[in-house]
């Protein structure tokens, strides 16, 4: 598609951030460029609709820039998988395996249910372990995770293989 160089381009990388080695692929410059901005969505409307999508679940914080206008177009629910302690109402949790450390993430319970059909959007996959989490979180509320999509794929981090299974639709391929 004609439309992926323009989003390419838009996407800064900025070495050594946030630690010395990291290759920071940073989406803000795309935010900039109005019309990458409007093609990642279209792209992203493109191929989601008519596929009986009812819930768009973002991932903090990158993932809440791109769901909305996503489930917007759909016509699908949009819910935020969050950081600990942000959600005030009663969350289920799942863990994961940082570089160092563990991380975690954590949806509100009663916002999907069974027969929910949950398309999960970030801004990027580098080892999978996010996606995993929130692939784990919807699944256990019920849903029915059709596809994973991010502007951004790490190939060499092999994330792909970390979902389970579950298609991941990606954008731009970074090294
Ligand atoms: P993973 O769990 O796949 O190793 O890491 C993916 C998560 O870390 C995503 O939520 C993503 O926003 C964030 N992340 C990791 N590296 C980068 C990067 O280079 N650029 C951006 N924008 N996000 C990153």
């Amino acid at each position: 598609d004609p439309r992926i160089e323009g989003i390419a381009s838009s996407i800064r990388v900025v070495p050594n951030f946030p630690k010395p080695g990291i290759m920071f692929q940073d989406i803000t410059t795309l935010l900039l460029d109005p019309k990458a901005f409007k093609n990642t969505v279209d792209l992203f409307v493109e191929r989601y609709t008519g596929k009986d999508i009812t819930v768009v679940a973002g991932i903090e914080a990158r993932g809440f820039i791109f769901g909305p206008p996503i489930a917007l177009a759909i016509g699908a629910k949009f819910i935020p998988l969050r950081k600990p302690r942000k959600l005030p109402g009663e969350v289920i949790s799942e863990e994961y395996v940082l570089e160092y450390g563990t991380d975690c993430l954590q949806m509100h319970i009663g916002a999907v249910h069974p027969g929910d059909r949950a398309l999960v959007v970030d801004d990027l996959i580098a080892t999978g372990g996010t996606l995993c989490a929130a692939i784990k979180l919807l699944e256990r509320a019920g849903a029915e995770v059709v596809e994973c999509a991010c502007v951004i794929e790490l190939p060499e981090l092999k994330g792909r293989e970390r979902l389970n299974g579950k298609p991941l639709y990606i954008l731009v391929e970074s090294r």
